[in-house]
């Protein structure tokens, strides 16, 4: 036998009945909660997460026990009470109890136009709703007459052989039943689990009696909010409609007014001065008793106010981080609390553009969301048209394939970047993030044609160059056309938040930054110095690439040394100006990493453009090109390898760092540069480049008579080197782990190859996440577990820190806190979210 779902699962909602968000839902809760605070509030029935669980189980609802809560038969609403309203959940249901009977009682009371009304729109939600009729079958309701009433009950009797149902018994219970279920959907489910919600969350209902705003005097539907949901200044805003109901959609009709005085029209404070006060002093109970800022649904009847609901204002997050630091200035809630409230991305949104909430996205496609913002411009396909274009004042989008060193130039000139391949960690990726620069990658349902000048997207849209399209990295999406943005919103609130979370968390955050304009992105969001600098970004100014070429094509050592004599001063003004920026913090600069032939031009035109630059006849361009080609060009000729075969080019940049700490420490504190080796496996090649930057030194100090210190340490970022971490640090002062490389080689998986697979994989459940993005704890994390005890066995003192893309990641902060480490290390426009992310996981831990 059926089990019926009984009052025992269901309350009305009073002052002292046991209630509890975990059992009936936020919604639910804050409706008890108003009624402590004698708020009129129309009399309300709520269902448990279980009894609404037994209905979507097929358990009929106990209907005929909660209408008899309600002997007057008033119409009802039914909405849904999750535990966090941002979870969604089923629209809410009005006008139930409305039939033949109803509608002739409420002609006599309310008048016939607006009676019909109601039971029109009743028909409509409940034949789409809960019927699943068809829409434009319905659409009638915007036209409310007696005819039109006949006939949509018509349609809906034809459509399922049945009248329409009359009695409220069974008109809740169905209701009741098709909530229940749309939140039990797959789609549902997922929706509300990407919004953070567990997989088993639940679902309250909340039935209400309706107050109509019809009648005598001043009567009418109103919603407020006290503040502004797109800043978060408090200024009440919302709507209210004189002779109306509630659930009526008042922001799209022209007869509401403004709620305070509003040049754009008239208001109900000018109005009804009285009331308005009256709902201000509502919102400022609200607001310190719920210790938030809500929005209310009220109903005006002859003046007096009834309060139908209330929930969280829905914010933009500007206005989270407002309201947060206010309510905590206002001593309403503690700044622990004012610091556990803001979503740590929501910070990111704040530090770019956006695409407006309410723009218009028509999506050519979607990619990974490699670096947040959003930016618009025509479409170019080369670095050398995004350089003209910026020439020409012109906005430009750069798509690639995938981009190399070559690109920078053009990344540089571009305001957004998508490319075709590679994944979180690609060229285009980390250069993106670094700069700021809104990118897509990764969007493999793109295939350009270079020589048409045109990309063709998913269902054969064609896009040549010069057409506009936008590129919201945040999302992953590119767009058709120029979406509308919003601007990035710094302002004193997101300052305090940040100085709040330094005050409480416990470990470093640095940044990565490559060029004194991301030094000075580091300073500005608050970096506690630089983790990682790498170097190679600085050969690929316009100015150097063509010295780095001379260097690859100089056949001896002596060659090889007169072209790095040109390099070093340009070397040492950066490193001079990155660390004047830095002035007072530690900078760790990567010596040079990449292979040489990531410098050289792949294509035909390039090669003999480099020809024309180094007076050499192309075949001998293209033959040192095939000379450096490699089948493993990650795991090959790079980082300390080339470090100890071609020893000049690490000797120049120790000269260029000495004597940039120099110079920058004449004007300001002393620097104590760090100095990191990249892709060491082995002790022997430490030890070997060790000895060679200590005579560099020793040269320097000799030189010049100055005093200085640095400090040597090593990247592990190749498996061997985690496991041999105690012999390593040896010779090294700090450890830092280049989570990248490190992921990729634990993985044996291309970092620029993965993204063809990746969303199959994850798809499949291979992997719970791309291993680029989310830190693998158990495998990765198992080796920088072995390589930080190893090191600290080997150097009770070295520092350790990770330095790859996960360095800004909740997952990868929290492992590093837990394992003792002693900084992170991520893109500057990252720092922001890795500090409020750090003090709400010492927040998290001092609760447990
Ligand atoms: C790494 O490998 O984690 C790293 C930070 O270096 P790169 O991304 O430059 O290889
Ligand atoms: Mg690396």
């Amino acid at each position: 036998m059926q089990k019926v779902v009984t009052l025992k699962d269901m309350c009305v909602i009073t002052r002292t009945a046991p209630m509890a968000g975990e059992v009936h839902g936020g919604r639910a809760k804050c409706l008890q909660r108003l009624v402590r605070m004698d708020f009129p509030v129309p009399k309300t029935v709520a269902l448990s997460f279980d009894a609404v669980r037994q209905i979507a189980g097929g358990q009929p609802p106990a209907a005929a026990a909660i209408l008899r809560e309600f002997p007057t038969l008033p119409l009802l609403s039914v909405r849904p009470s999750s535990l966090n309203p941002d979870w969604g959940g089923p629209g809410a249901m009005l006008n139930i109890g409305m039939n033949a009977a109803k509608h002739e009682a409420l002609c006599g009371t309310i008048g016939e136009d607006m009676a019909t009304r109601l039971y029109m729109s009743f028909v409509q939600s409940y034949a789409v709703h809960v019927a699943r009729l068809d829409a434009e079958e319905f659409n009638a309701a915007a036209h409310p007459s007696i005819d039109n009433l006949n006939a949509m009950l018509a349609v809906y009797e034809a459509e399922t052989d049945a009248p329409f149902p009359q009695l409220a018994e069974v008109q809740l219970a169905e209701v009741l039943r098709t909530m229940a279920r749309a939140w039990d959907s797959t789609s549902a489910r997922l929706l509300r689990q990407a919004k953070g919600a567990p997989a088993d969350a639940g679902l309250g209902l909340v039935v209400q009696e309706m107050a109509l705003g019809i009648g005598a005097g001043e009567s009418g539907y109103g919603v407020i909010q006290f503040i502004d949901p797109a800043t978060g200044q408090r200024r009440a805003t919302g709507r209210y409609k004189a002779q109306a109901v509630s659930g009526e959609r008042l922001r799209e009709q022209e007869d509401t007014l403004y709620l305070t005085r509003d040049p754009r029209g008239p208001s109900l404070e000018d109005r009804c001065p009285q009331v308005f006060a009256q709902l201000q002093a509502l919102g400022a109970a609200c607001r310190q008793k719920l210790r938030e800022e809500m929005e209310v649904k009220f109903v005006l009847q002859d003046g007096a106010i009834k309060v139908l609901d209330a929930i969280r204002v829905q914010r933009s997050s500007r206005a989270a981080v407002r309201v947060a630091v206010d309510l905590a200035e206002d001593g309403i809630i503690p700044r622990d609390e004012a610091v556990m409230r803001v979503e740590p991305d929501a910070l990111s949104e704040l530090l770019h553009r956006q695409v407006a909430a309410d723009a218009t996205r028509d999506i050519i496609t979607t990619g990974i969301a490699a670096s947040p913002g959003a930016a618009a411009g025509r479409l170019v396909f080369s670095p050398y048209e995004a350089q003209a274009s910026a020439a020409r004042n012109e906005s430009c989008v750069l798509m690639r394939r995938e981009t190399t060193p070559e690109d920078i130039r053009g990344m540089h000139a571009a305001e957004a970047v998508v490319t075709v391949r590679g994944g979180i960690t690609s060229h285009a990726a980390v250069i993106g993030r670094g700069l700021g620069l809104p990118c897509v990658v990764g969007a493999d349902g793109l295939v350009i044609d270079e020589r048409k000048r045109q990309v063709k997207g998913p269902r054969g849209r064609i896009f040549r160059e010069g057409d506009i399209v936008t590129v919201d990295g945040t999302t992953g999406q590119l767009l058709n056309g120029q979406a509308r943005t919003v601007e990035a919103a710094l302002d004193d609130t997101f300052q305090t938040l940040l100085s709040w979370a330094d005050e409480l968390r416990d470990i470093g955050i640095r940044a990565n930054a490559d060029t004194p304009a991301d030094a000075q992105s580091a300073r500005n969001f608050m970096a506690q110095g630089i983790g990682l600098c790498r170097t190679e970004h600085m050969f690929f100014e316009e100015d150097r690439v063509n010295l780095m070429h001379e260097m690859i094509f100089s056949d001896s050592p002596e060659g090889r040394a007169a072209v790095l004599d040109r390099l070093l001063p340009l070397q040492r003004a950066d490193f001079t100006e990155v660390f004047r920026i830095m002035e007072g913090l530690p900078v760790c600069i990567r010596l040079f990493d990449p292979p040489l032939h990531e410098f050289l031009p792949t294509g035909k035109a390039g090669m003999r453009d480099l020809a024309d630059v180094l007076d050499l006849p192309l075949s001998q361009v293209v033959e040192r090109i095939e000379q450096l080609e490699e089948y493993n060009p990650m795991l090959g000729m790079r980082g300390v390898r080339l470090g100890v075969t071609v020893p000049e080019i690490y000797e120049m940049q120790a000269r260029a760092i000495f004597e940039a700490t120099i110079a920058a420490s004449e004007t300001g504190a002393p620097v104590v540069p760090e100095i990191m080796i990249p892709l060491v496996s082995a002790m022997k090649e430490v030890e070997l480049v060790q000895g060679r930057i200590d005579a560099v030194a020793a040269a320097v100090r000799a030189e010049t008579g100055a005093d200085f210190d640095y400090r040597l340490g090593v990247m592990v970022e190749t498996p061997r080197a985690a496991l041999r971490a105690a012999d390593i640090a040896q010779h090294a002062a700090f450890l830092s782990f280049g989570t990248n490389d490190l992921t990729q080689m634990t993985y044996g998986l291309s970092r620029d190859d993965a993204s063809r697979f990746m969303s199959d994989y994850v798809r499949l459940g291979v992997y719970d996440e791309d291993p680029f993005h989310r830190l693998d704890l158990d495998g990765v994390g198992e080796l920088l577990r072995i390589g930080a005890e190893r090191g600290r066995a080997g150097r009770p003192d070295v520092t350790l820190s990770i330095c790859g893309e996960h360095g800004g990641d909740r997952a990868a902060i929290d492992f590093c806190r837990a394992n003792g480490f002693d900084y992170v290390s991520c893109s500057p426009f990252r720092v922001p979210v890795a500090r409020l992310t750090a003090a709400q996981l010492y927040l998290e831990g001092k609760a447990k």
